[in-house]
């Protein structure tokens, strides 16, 4: 795949580049952030390379439940059991970078309000 959807994030589902991945199943794969803001902060990323959250459909609402049940599945795993927060930057206004959707897992210590 070349196309405008194909960005690191899908070399990392293809491993072809590497990544401290902590989860995966057919639909999603979990991994650590290479830059962290927080003691734990996991990318969960659909396998599918939906470019932006505006760009989901109706026929996603599925994969968008179970991308929220696996953030919570991993924020478990993680042990994140005094909370945490869940971050989807959308577009330029919403400082996205990497232009496949992914849900930021921030968590080990307390956040803010509001974000910057
Ligand atoms: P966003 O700004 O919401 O698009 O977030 C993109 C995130 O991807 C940033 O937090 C980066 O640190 C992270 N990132 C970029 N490249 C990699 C990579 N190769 N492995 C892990 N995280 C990455």
């Amino acid at each position: 795949m070349s196309d405008s959807t194909d960005t690191i994030f899908s070399k990392i589902i293809r491993k072809e580049i590497p990544a401290d991945i902590v989860y995966e199943d057919d639909l999603a794969l979990a991994f650590r952030d290479l830059n962290p803001q927080a003691p734990v902060h996991i990318l969960i990323i659909p396998k599918q390379p939906i470019a932006k959250l505006a760009d989901a459909e109706s026929q996603d609402h599925a994969l968008m439940g179970h991308l929220l049940l696996t953030v919570k599945r991993v924020a478990e795993q993680q042990g994140l059991t005094n909370g945490y927060r869940v971050v989807i930057n959308t577009g330029e206004d919403g400082g996205q970078t990497v232009y496949h959707m992914h849900l930021h897992l921030l968590g080990g210590r307390s956040m803010s309000w509001p974000p910057g």
